[in-house]
């Protein structure tokens, strides 16, 4: 089954009825570039830098934040979507303390800390700019509830680059910026959002935490956590839909775009980019290549539409068997 997989690695993730998917990997570290070259992945969708951060009593400085980030990208064929830090909460690291809060996954996090310690950003937005010149980089930016955070986030992009200018060091004017969708709030207001980035990325894992109110580290009300709750399909459904109205990219780089459990609703949703860990990539692919994409879009429609939760069920379980 492995030499199977391993052969579909260089064949197109082009569906039965010819749509061309793009299949990503996650990765969390520099060495983490190889794994995904192994199984032909076109690109990295989420690089989780907060790791270059952890195990450490000091964040790494501007140079050292460089060199990593222009390791993948200059090794990467494809687009390279470098998460800016996502400390806070279940992410925590010795070099970047932040106060205990009642409610960490509610409180300081991610681009919260980012816009309140401005200087640690600034050190990482400056390392990401300079490094983006050595190929295709794209900045993406965790955990944006509203537009203001956005663009308090492109303004300081806007800001570095001039002054990276002033400084005549190279740097990319070009990389995108987009926005994790990974707040309920944030895909409610998804059409808002996209006429300000440049891509999204749907975070499952944190999308479905905040939408179903499950503390996704507790193991308490794990039982709880269910990617097919109607709540979250809408949700999924209204971000990759605001995505195509404004004419910009939506991939998903939450666990769900790995499980091939939910391969073909995903695809019946709309999903054309997913970003999953390289271990699944090939059988993502298999399922990809398998699938009649209009067929799976027909039957995710008239799911959707149910309000049966038995027949709702029924209908996932139909999609998923296919
Ligand atoms: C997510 O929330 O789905 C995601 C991809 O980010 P992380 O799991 O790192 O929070
Ligand atoms: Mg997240």
């Amino acid at each position: 089954y492995r030499r199977m997989l391993l052969r579909l690695k260089d064949e197109p993730a082009r569906s039965r009825d010819g749509q061309t998917i793009r299949l990503m990997a996650n990765i969390e570290l520099p060495s983490d570039v190889a794994q995904a070259q192994e199984v032909g992945a076109e690109g990295i969708g989420l690089y989780r830098t907060e790791f270059l951060f952890m195990n450490r009593e000091q964040p790494p400085g501007e140079e050292e934040q460089y060199l990593a980030y222009r390791e993948v990208i200059a090794a990467v064929d494809g687009p390279v979507t470098i998460r800016t830090l996502d400390l806070g909460a279940d992410k925590q690291s010795e070099a970047v303390r932040i106060s205990q809060a009642t409610n960490p996954a509610l409180g300081l996090r991610a681009v919260r800390l980012c816009l309140k310690d401005r200087s640690l950003f600034r050190t990482q937005l400056r390392a990401l700019l300079r490094a983006a010149s050595a190929g295709r980089a794209r900045i993406m930016i965790p955990m944006i509830s509203n537009i203001f955070e956005l663009r308090q986030c492109t303004q300081l992009i806007h800001d570095i680059k001039t002054e990276l200018a002033q400084e005549q060091r190279e740097f990319s004017d070009t990389a995108q910026v987009g926005a994790m969708i990974e707040v309920p709030g944030a895909a409610l207001a998804a059409p808002w959002l996209a006429r300000e980035c440049e891509f999204f990325s749907i975070g499952t894992n944190d999308l479905i935490q905040y939408t179903l109110a499950i503390d996704r580290v507790d193991d308490e009300v794990n039982y709880l956590y269910d990617p097919l709750h109607p709540a979250v399909l809408q949700l999924i459904r209204r971000t990759i839909e605001a995505g195509q109205m404004a004419g910009i990219p939506v991939s998903m780089c939450g666990e769900m775009a790995g499980d091939t459990l939910h391969t073909r609703l995903l695809l019946g949703l709309g999903l054309t980019e997913f970003s999953m860990h390289p271990a699944s990539v090939l059988e993502v692919k298999r399922i990809v290549r398998d699938a009649d994409v209009s067929d799976l879009r027909r039957r995710t429609d008239e799911l959707l539409a149910c309000t049966d939760p038995g027949e709702a069920r029924q209908r996932i379980d139909a999609i998923a068997a296919l």
